[in-house]
């Protein structure tokens, strides 16, 4: 058994090509939007594609003329690393503006289990010495199956491993550590910051999504910054889901 801690790491962001926005802007007359971001905001893409987005609806390339943003053409990734599928059950709920991928079980050995506990649970030596048995047990019944199927017998046709790694996943506890890459747009992640640090929320994914939250507010603090936080639950001034 090996202790884990859920991190998240932002892996993209947009990225905005400002040639070819001058070109569209020179095109239809807006300029002066673009002259006005070249003063000194050309330096967060995320905000700059939203308010781009929101004026192209409206043609408000002037000042003051229509303050609305558009949230769902700005999209981030963010590389989950050791999360549970306790987790990644609950993260899959949350469909529109969502893109995942998984790490598949069935290509990893599960006889050194990554796992999770919350300091609660490491301050109970009963908790920890029996829920680290049971981990244990775990572990020598994948070993055993390794050997008794034979896995790494040479010449083993490769979708006959397949075939049995499948099988010994189901082994596997719900708490497993495990990581996604998890994109998702403005809109949906303002939604999902606020849902699931819910004080109701899971202990894992409420940790787990304070921490977007703190890095969303660093990256665009402009679209993230109006949500005060209070006991780990984040609560926005202003909703559009
Ligand atoms: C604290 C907490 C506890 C939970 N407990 C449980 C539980 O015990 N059991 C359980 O099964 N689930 C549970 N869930 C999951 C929950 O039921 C939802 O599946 C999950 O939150 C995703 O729904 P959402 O409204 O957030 O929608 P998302 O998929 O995040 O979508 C955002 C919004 O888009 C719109 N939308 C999405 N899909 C559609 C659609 N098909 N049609 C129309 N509009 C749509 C809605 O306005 C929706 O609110 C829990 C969630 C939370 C946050």
């Amino acid at each position: 058994m090996r202790n884990v801690h859920p991190e998240v790491f932002l892996v993209a962001r947009p990225q905005l090509d400002y040639d070819a926005i001058a070109a569209y802007l020179s095109e239809i007359g807006g300029s002066s939007w673009l002259e006005r971001l070249d003063k000194g905001d050309l330096d967060n893409d995320a905000l700059n594609l939203a308010e781009f987005a929101g004026r192209l609806c409206y043609r408000s390339w002037e000042p003051g003329l229509n303050p609305r943003s558009v949230l769902e053409h700005v999209s981030f990734s963010f590389a989950l690393h050791n999360v549970s599928r306790v987790l990644s059950h609950e993260i899959v709920r949350h469909r529109p503006g969502t893109a995942i991928s998984q790490e598949s079980l069935r290509f990893v050995r599960l006889n050194d289990i990554p796992f999770w506990f919350p300091d609660w649970a490491r301050a109970d030596a009963e908790l920890m010495q029996r829920a680290t048995a049971v981990l244990e047990q775990l572990e020598q019944f994948q070993l055993w199956m390794a050997d008794h199927f034979g896995l790494d017998a040479e010449g083993l046709p490769f979708h006959e491993k397949k075939h049995k790694t499948s099988f010994m996943r189901r082994f596997a506890p719900d708490g497993v550590a495990t990581g996604l890459l998890w994109s998702a747009n403005i809109r949906t992640l303002r939604h999902t910051i606020e849902a699931r640090t819910d004080p109701g929320a899971e202990e894992e994914i409420r940790l787990l999504f304070g921490k977007i939250g703190e890095l969303m507010r660093a990256e665009a603090p402009a679209l993230f910054g109006d949500y005060t936080v209070q006991d780990g639950a984040w609560v926005p001034r202003w909703r559009k889901v």
